[in-house]
C-alpha cells in the first residue's frame, strides 16, 4: 500500500474527482478527511471510505472562507493526528463571455474558491507540514489554466494562478521536505461536466479534439494524484501534470 500511515485532507471530495481520490487513497491505506461545501455529499464519501476499512471524517466548509479552513484543518489534526497529504480539489466553473455573463460577483467567487481556497488550505496545512518536515500537496488545476479556453476567462485565470502558486510554494517549502505539485485535467466525465459542458462535447466532437478519443474518468485523475501524493514522486516538485488524453500535445 502506497499511503499506509498517512492522513489526507481532500477538498470538494463529496463528488467527482475529489471523491475518486478519497476512495483510491483509502484503498492505499490513508485515513481521509473529506471536505465539501455540501455536508451530505461529504458524509457519503466518508461512509464509503469507512467501508474500505480506513478512518474518515466529513467536514462541511467553504474553502474560500478563512474561518472555515482554519476550523477544518484544526479538526483534521485533532481527530486524525496530522495532515500528511493535502489535495486542493474544490472548484466551481463559470461559463460565459466576459462582456456578457461574467459579472464582478461571479468573477470574485470563482477566483475565491479556486485560488484563495488553494492558498488558504495550503497556508494552514503548510504550517503543520513545515513543523513536521513532511508533506505532499496536490493542486487540481485544469487544462484551462495552461491554454486559453473560450467562455472560461475567470476560471482559466484562476487555474493558471494555481499552477504558479504551485511552483512558488514548491520553491519555498522544498527545504522542509514538502512536495507541491499540480494536475491539469482535461475533459473528465464528472457531475460538473455533465451539468455544464457535456452538451458541447458529444462523442464525435470528443473523438476529434482528444487524441485518445474519449473523455477521461475521475479515477484516471485520481491515479495521477496518488502518484504525486506517494513516495514514488519523492523527487518531483513544482510540476504540473496534464491528465487530458493528449489534448495539450
Ligand atoms: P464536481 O463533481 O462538481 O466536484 C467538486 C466538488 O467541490 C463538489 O462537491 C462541490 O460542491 C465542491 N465545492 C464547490 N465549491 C466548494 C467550496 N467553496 N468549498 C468546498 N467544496 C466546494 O467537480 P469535478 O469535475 O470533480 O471537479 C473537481 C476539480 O477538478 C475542480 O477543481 C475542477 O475545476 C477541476 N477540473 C475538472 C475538470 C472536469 O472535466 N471535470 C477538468 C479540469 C479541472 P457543490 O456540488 O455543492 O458545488
Amino acid at each position: 500500500m502506497k499511503l499506509a500511515g498517512k492522513t489526507a485532507l481532500i477538498t470538494g471530495a463529496g463528488s467527482g474527482i475529489g471523491k475518486a481520490i478519497a476512495l483510491l487513497f483509502a484503498g492505499e491505506g490513508a485515513d481521509i478527511a473529506v471536505n465539501d461545501i455540501d455536508l451530505p455529499s461529504a458524509e457519503k464519501t466518508a461512509e464509503a471510505v469507512k467501508k474500505i476499512g480506513r478512518r474518515a471524517i466529513a467536514i462541511q466548509g467553504d474553502v474560500a472562507e478563512p474561518a472555515d479552513v482554519d476550523a477544518m484543518v484544526d479538526r483534521v489534526i485533532s481527530d486524525l493526528g496530522g495532515v500528511h497529504i493535502l489535495v486542493n480539489n474544490a472548484g466551481i466553473p463559470v461559463h460565459g463571455l466576459l462582456l456578457d455573463t461574467q459579472t464582478v460577483e461571479n468573477w470574485d467567487r470563482v477566483v475565491a474558491v479556486i485560488l484563495r481556497g488553494t492558498y488558504l488550505c495550503s497556508r494552514r496545512v503548510g504550517k503543520w507540514m513545515v513543523a513536521n518536515r513532511t508533506g505532499k500537496i496536490v493542486n487540481i488545476s485544469s487544462r484551462a489554466g495552461l491554454v486559453g479556453s473560450p467562455t472560461m476567462a475567470s476560471y482559466g485565470a484562476a487555474k493558471a494562478a494555481v499552477i504558479n502558486l504551485t511552483r512558488s510554494l514548491a520553491l519555498d517549502w522544498g527545504k522542509y521536505n514538502i512536495n507541491v505539485n499540480c494536475i491539469a485535467p482535461g475533459l473528465i466525465d464528472t457531475p460538473l461536466t455533465r451539468r455544464t459542458i457535456a452538451k458541447d462535447f458529444p462523442p464525435e466532437v470528443v473523438r476529434e479534439v482528444v487524441p485518445l478519443g474519449r473523455m477521461g474518468t475521475a479515477e484516471e485523475v485520481a491515479g495521477a494524484a496518488l502518484f504525486l501524493a506517494s513516495d514514488d514522486a519523492g523527487y518531483i516538485t513544482g510540476v504540473t501534470l496534464p491528465v487530458d488524453g493528449g489534448r495539450l500535445a
